[in-house]
């Protein structure tokens, strides 16, 4: 659905500048390491088709999406010499689908592994891949016995052009966490049987952790995106996503009048309320029921009552009647109410706030 502008319940601006700061200062904090860009799931809600230009424009040589048909839709957006990856790898018997569309699967498995061999055979040349070994977080790439078997079969070596080994990181934000020593440490180890391939083990986080993280390519997605990398530090990111929403009306209520679905909310004394249209079925998480917060003029109102699927009421009794007229802006994600902030109101991560922004919003881009 594409909605014009004066009709959608809000207005998602996704700042394309802001996106090419952020990679000038992840390129720049990853030292001589090359920096990628993760755009999977549609660069996480922000539009891959959009995004993918504006980096490749900034020097952006390198793009991971997750699945095959991600990548093959991102394709047309991204000529040659860009380099796109499967992450997910390639589904049992569409490996040809790569050789079409020029795609390099991220190999996680024998299996995997085995059929990309197979049809560098058939092809008489030898297929470029990335490799990815498990290193700790037990959800995809070879396990420690399965890099036996790959490190022991030398034909793999001849038909795949191996362009990185790397794995991924579970708890980089965290940078005291014992699980990133752990994981470097089993990194190394197997890079020091694979010495002449390049490796890459960081994703935004892991930029942060330091030079030993680093390696050949990191791996950034989230950060881009204005999300902030280290837990309990301040954001270096600039935002990138910005969602203003559209009073529909509003009414004065009385001492106990109730507010919503199950009549959770009910006045203490008179209150004035704003409905504003956006809703769940948008990606306004419902988790944020009674706690959510919105921006009018730089002024905090609550949300109250309980967020249906294509609204949310807002408690506006501190703004001025005039400024609450029908289809009045209101910032609900904005520079004083971040991602970040907004998915800890809603008990979530910032990645989810973003990969559920909704498809009725009017987006705009700024930039580029
Ligand atoms: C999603 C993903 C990334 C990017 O992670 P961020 O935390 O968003 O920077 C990097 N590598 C892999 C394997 C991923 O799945």
């Amino acid at each position: 659905m594409h909605p014009q502008k004066s009709h959608a319940g809000a207005v998602l601006t996704i700042d394309l500048n802001a996106l090419r700061a952020n990679y000038r200062l992840l390129r720049q904090q990853a030292g001589s390491a090359a920096c990628a860009a993760v755009l999977k799931a549609n660069a996480y809600g922000l539009g891959a088709d959009r995004v993918a230009p504006a980096l490749a424009a900034e020097g952006c040589r390198h793009f991971f999406v997750a699945h095959l048909d991600e990548a093959i839709a991102l394709r047309p957006h991204l000529p040659p010499p860009a380099e796109i990856f499967v992450l997910h790898g390639v589904p049992p018997g569409a490996e040809k689908e790569c050789i079409v569309h020029q795609l390099i699967p991220v190999l996680n498995s024998l299996q995997q592994i085995q059929a990309w061999h197979a049809l560098a055979l058939e092809m008489g040349q030898a297929l470029p891949a990335i490799v990815q070994v498990d290193t700790g977080m037990s959800r995809m790439g070879l396990s420690p016995v399965e890099v036996e078997a790959w490190l022991d079969n030398s034909a793999f070596m001849k038909s795949i052009q191996l362009l990185y080994v790397m794995s991924h990181l579970a708890c980089a934000e965290h940078q005291d966490h014992p699980m990133n020593g752990t994981q470097l440490a089993r990194f190394n180890a197997l890079r020091q049987r694979l010495p002449n391939v390049a490796a890459s083990l960081a994703n935004s986080s892991g930029i942060f952790l330091g030079p030993d993280f680093q390696f050949d390519l990191v791996r950034p997605g989230a950060a881009l995106y204005g999300i902030a990398p280290v837990a309990g530090a301040a954001n270096p990111l600039q935002p990138v996503a910005s969602l203003q929403g559209r009073i529909l009306q509003t009414r004065l209520i009385e001492r106990g009048d109730h507010v919503g679905y199950g009549s959770r909310y009910s006045a203490s004394e008179q209150r004035r309320i704003a409905t504003v249209s956006v809703g769940y079925a948008d990606g306004w998480l419902r988790s944020m029921s009674h706690r959510g917060v919105a921006f009018i003029d730089g002024v905090a109102v609550p949300m109250v009552g309980t967020i249906s699927m294509d609204s949310i009421t807002l408690d506006v009794s501190a703004i001025a009647a005039e400024r609450l007229y029908a289809g009045a802006a209101v910032d609900l994600i904005c520079a004083q109410h971040p991602v970040d902030a907004v998915a800890e109101l809603a008990g979530t991560i910032g990645y989810e706030v973003l990969t559920s922004l909704g498809n009725r919003y009017y987006r705009e881009y700024v930039g580029g």
